[in-house]
């Protein structure tokens, strides 16, 4: 045969292998194609309907065949941690993270799932460890929030104080929140009797955030301790001109110092002088029972019906029906306290403490909300939702 018959011969069957191979492939590909939406979808369908444990099923069976496949096992992971199952979460993210062909990327991200993970296990010193590699990712600044959480609920505040520093930016500048934590770290000094390191923190405090009315506070609970009236006053006078609305809680202490220097008198003038001011102070309850124990029960109850006119409140109302109470004959006595406790019952909310930021209420007043972490988020006066 000549050179060009086998050419003829030679044609159609390459033709053919290259049909054959081209068919393989593509039924492969349009295997893998149809398999891979329909699972992928049928687990969506039953993540959005809220059946996790079915999601986490096609999910597992879809990963087990397509491994390759990196996002699928960080959804996965993500699945399990959200189902609280954080041993499987943290299998997952270890095996992603031993993979040796990983992407940079990936395997950051893999080091911060497995960090949330241990977050989420309360193994904190693991957690801490891994978030602390990532700086210098593009990871660094949520890996940062999550130690700042850590710190916060190990109590680590001179951690939290330099997490914050690298944390703030112009939307947020940490101030309230770096204050408080030196006010942490000055209340834990002073549990330890270190009073002149817990001034310290407390001018660190007042230098972050020279609003900080918990300072203030401190210092003069410091000078009270140390038998320095005068000195703890004038600590808690500052009160009024950083914001006024936390004054119901230096006056129950500044009258017990005005009382020890023997200037009672001047104490109730001077927080007359600040229901003149701002009426609607949290101040009624405690001025009655001064005027009660220190004049009589009628000029007490002169001064509530007085501050009603200006402020009306509800619990301010029962306290003048106790002063009733108190002044009627017997046979009235029961009718009035049956009102009362009416006007109690009724207006248990505002006997209440509120966070500002999520709503939680607490006879207690809060410097760290218990409910969602945010710091002075508590409104200062009972009874009031919003700020
Ligand atoms: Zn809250």
């Amino acid at each position: 045969m000549d050179f060009e018959a086998w050419w003829l011969v030679l044609l159609p069957l390459f033709f053919g292998l290259g049909w054959l191979a081209a068919r393989v492939d593509i039924r492969h590909i349009l295997a893998d194609s149809k398999l891979l939406p329909r699972q992928y979808f049928e687990g969506v369908n039953h993540l959005l309907n809220d059946r996790t444990d079915k999601a986490v099923e096609v999910f597992v069976d879809l990963a087990r065949n397509h491994n390759e496949t990196v996002e699928l096992q960080f959804a996965l992971g993500h699945l399990f941690r959200k189902k609280g199952e954080i041993e499987r979460a943290i299998r997952m993210h270890q095996k992603l993270l031993a993979r040796p062909e990983l992407k940079p990327y990936d395997k950051q991200s893999s080091q911060f799932e497995l960090a949330l993970d241990f977050m989420k296990a309360g193994l904190f010193d693991r957690a801490e460890e891994l978030f602390g590699q990532l700086d210098d990712t593009e990871f660094a600044r949520s890996a940062r929030r999550h130690l700042l959480d850590i710190y916060q609920q190990e109590k680590e505040w001179k951690k939290a104080i330099e997490i914050a520093q690298q944390l703030r930016d112009t939307s947020h500048t940490y101030q309230h929140e770096i204050a408080e934590f030196y006010c942490e770290l000055a209340t834990q000094a002073i549990t330890r009797s270190q009073q002149a390191e817990a001034r310290q923190y407390l001018q660190q405090a007042l230098a972050e955030h020279r609003k900080c009315v918990r300072a203030n506070l401190l210092i003069g609970d410091l000078s009270m301790q140390e038998g320095e009236a005068q000195a703890a006053i004038d600590a808690w006078l500052k009160i009024e001109s950083q914001d006024q609305r936390f004054l119901p809680f230096a006056v129950p202490k500044l009258l017990e110092a005005y009382d020890k220097l023997d200037r009672t008198d001047e104490g109730t003038a001077l927080v007359k002088g600040f229901l003149a001011s701002y009426p609607e102070l949290d101040l009624l309850d405690l001025m009655y029972e001064r005027i009660a124990k220190t004049s009589s029960i009628e000029q007490a109850a002169d001064f509530l019906r007085e501050q009603l006119r200006q402020y009306p409140s509800m619990l301010g109302y029962a306290r003048l029906l106790e002063a009733h109470a108190a002044m009627a004959p017997i046979e009235r006595k029961s009718d009035i306290e049956a009102l009362r406790k009416v006007i109690l019952d009724n207006s248990r909310n505002q006997a209440m403490y509120h966070c500002g930021a999520c709503g939680f209420r607490s006879r207690q007043y809060f410097w760290h909300c218990p409910a969602c972490n945010e710091w002075e988020s508590f409104l200062p006066a009972r009874g009031q939702t919003k700020a």
